[in-house]
């Protein structure tokens, strides 16, 4: 590790910074094990900002985990809306189902049950353990990673597994002897707001004259990151079939992006096909076997972007005089 300050001094420079910094945040300032957990799930994948409001719908609709533990997917799913990484909201409700029939409904305090919940991961089960119950787990999120990287001038990937594991054993180093939910909110608030991404405060920073990046003018290069995952592009042929005054949708079961979430019949490809292809290709052929299919407008294409993969999706409007093929129908609803 490159110690270029007394480990201690560290500490209690962020912590004495947080205590004059941190942001007034609802989750802030409670021990309560469950909304400990929401906010961080809430937040995994969504900013302070928009997650807030989420956070409040949750602790209202659901102010325990034995109310959310009894509440149905669909009800859990429209509550997450607009929220995206839908996966986030069934872990949540299958965890609370866990904690109450595995944990007599008693949210966990040991760290190990605590990471036994489905849907919390190393990081997620850290930060309940250190704020909820001052285990001594050391958290490691982005703004840590970048905030280290700078601070310490380590120039190990953050996205390779040596990376998460040096970072991992220096934040757990620096950690010793500090209260740990302090230390760790400091970490990730300094993180945030003082060692922010582009444009890092470093005039008013209290670590200034013993940070590596500042020193050898290095804040730009740090942390450096792998080269980009690949991205899966796929192309989404939405049938909006319209039937009379009706139209179908259905439920997606497959395991797969929005799983459990509705959306229009879809023909999927590895390539973008033009109207005549998708009109002659087996998929449109057996969809349509049992009735006549009119096209009767195409949208434009859309781009949605996700983490892994690019979806290109167009809709597709026809019409049709009869219910389409029986079987298909069945898991349609119209
Ligand atoms: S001096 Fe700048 S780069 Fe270094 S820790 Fe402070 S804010 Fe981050």
């Amino acid at each position: 590790m490159k110690k270029s300050f007394p480990l201690r001094h560290f500490g209690e420079t962020i912590i004495s910074w947080y205590h004059r910094n941190k942001r007034d945040l609802p989750w802030r300032g409670t021990k309560d094990p469950y909304k400990i957990w929401l906010s961080e799930i809430i937040l995994q994948q969504t900013r302070v900002e928009q997650g807030t409001a989420y956070y409040h719908r949750f602790t209202e609709t659901y102010p325990d985990v034995l109310s959310l533990a009894s509440a149905k997917e669909d009800a859990v799913l429209k509550l997450w809306q607009g929220l995206g990484y839908y996966s986030r909201a069934r872990n949540l409700l299958f965890a609370a189902k866990q904690i109450k029939n595995d944990f007599g409904g008693k949210f966990p305090s040991a760290y190990e049950d605590i990471r036994s919940l489905k849907g919390v991961g190393d990081y997620t089960a850290a930060a309940i353990a250190s704020f909820a119950f001052s285990l001594p787990h050391a958290v490691v999120d982005g703004n840590v990673y970048r905030f280290l990287s700078r601070y310490f001038g380590i120039k190990t990937p953050i996205n390779s597994t040596a990376g998460k594991k040096e970072f991992a054993e220096l934040a757990q180093q620096l950690l010793h002897d500090h209260p740990p939910g302090d230390f760790n909110q400091a970490l990730m608030e300094f993180g945030a707001q003082q060692c922010k991404p582009s444009s890092p405060l470093c005039d008013s920073c209290p670590l200034q004259s013993s940070c590596y990046a500042y020193k050898n003018k290095a804040v730009a290069e740090l942390p450096v990151k792998d080269k980009k995952i690949k991205i899966r592009k796929r192309y989404f042929h939405y049938l909006i079939i319209k039937e009379d005054k009706h139209f179908y949708i259905r439920r997606r079961e497959e395991k797969d992006i929005w799983t459990g979430l509705h959306d229009f019949p879809l023909i999927e490809s590895e390539a973008k096909l033009s109207e005549s292809e998708l009109l002659s290709s087996d998929d449109w052929k057996q969809t349509f076997q049992k009735t006549k299919a009119v096209l009767k407008n195409v949208s434009e294409e859309y781009k949605h972007v996700l983490s892994h993969q690019h979806i290109y999706a167009r809709f597709f409007e026809v019409h049709v005089s009869k219910p389409i093929q029986k079987d298909l129908a069945a898991s349609w609803k119209r």
